[in-house]
């Protein structure tokens, strides 16, 4: 018995398991899910887990984190939500590594704390300030998303009974987001804000998204998924990734 729960703090979802007897023939492979951890084959070692605590009857298993763990994560997580194991192929989408260093920005425009990587910080100061000169009024929606993040967003979808394939044409599977590198970063126009619609294919006629279609390269940022993108991805004027050089 798997009981799913997601910390919005602390961005990482919790698996918990109804027994403490490890289950060999659980249809989930090995899960790290940054704080706790749960195994259903023998793919890691058993000498990097840590049997947790008791949660309310049920037992967690922290984990002692390591690189391989993470391709670990993404493909149980895959498995629990229903995405096709040949997703990467499919949306010819690279996997992305969770951002080690992150900075709190500011609030975003719904007060949630806004996270970015250092580099892209410094490089979204700069930009903000020269769109707030010339007018642009431009807020920010949400910046970092770790792999748990995302993945607790695509199960509230689901469990609004949207089909996996409609959710995986706006929102990019667990591990493949751009989010999760702390250097993306979607944006609304200040006006979208107070009309409470935004994230929508209408940004594009912001005087907001006509500066960054401007400006943005000057600060390393550019578009990430234009209109009829090979990646099957839907067309997001409002997402823009800080890719210095690019
Ligand atoms: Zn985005």
């Amino acid at each position: 018995m798997l009981k799913l729960t997601y910390s919005r703090r602390l961005q990482r979802m919790r698996i918990l398991i109804s027994s403490n007897r490890f289950d060999a023939s659980a249809p989930v492979s090995a899960i790290n899910l940054g704080s706790h951890f749960l195994r259903g084959t023998q793919q890691i070692p058993v000498s990097k887990l840590q049997l947790g605590r008791r949660v309310r009857g049920l037992t967690a298993f922290n984990h002692i984190g390591s690189r391989t763990s993470e391709s670990c994560k993404v493909r149980g997580l895959h498995q629990l939500l229903g995405i096709d194991a040949r997703y990467r192929e499919r949306h010819q989408l690279e996997q992305q590594a969770e951002a080690a260093v992150l900075s709190l920005c500011a609030m975003d425009g719904l007060g949630r704390e806004f996270w970015l990587a250092p580099a892209a910080s410094f490089a979204w100061r700069a930009l903000k300030s020269a769109a707030l000169s010339d007018q642009a009024m431009l807020v920010e929606i949400s910046g970092f998303r770790s792999v748990e993040a995302q993945a607790a967003l695509i199960l509230r979808k689901l469990r609004r009974s949207q089909t996996i394939e409609q959710i995986l044409r706006v929102s990019a599977a667990p591990g493949f987001s751009e989010h999760h590198t702390g250097r993306a970063i979607d944006f609304a126009d200040v006006s979208e804000l107070n009309d409470k619609k935004f994230l929508t294919e209408a940004f594009e006629m912001t005087k907001s998204y006509q500066w960054l279609v401007q400006n943005a390269r000057r600060f390393g940022f550019t578009q990430s998924y234009a209109r009829d993108n090979r990646h099957g991805i839907a067309y997001e004027p409002w997402h823009w990734l800080y890719r210095p050089g690019f």
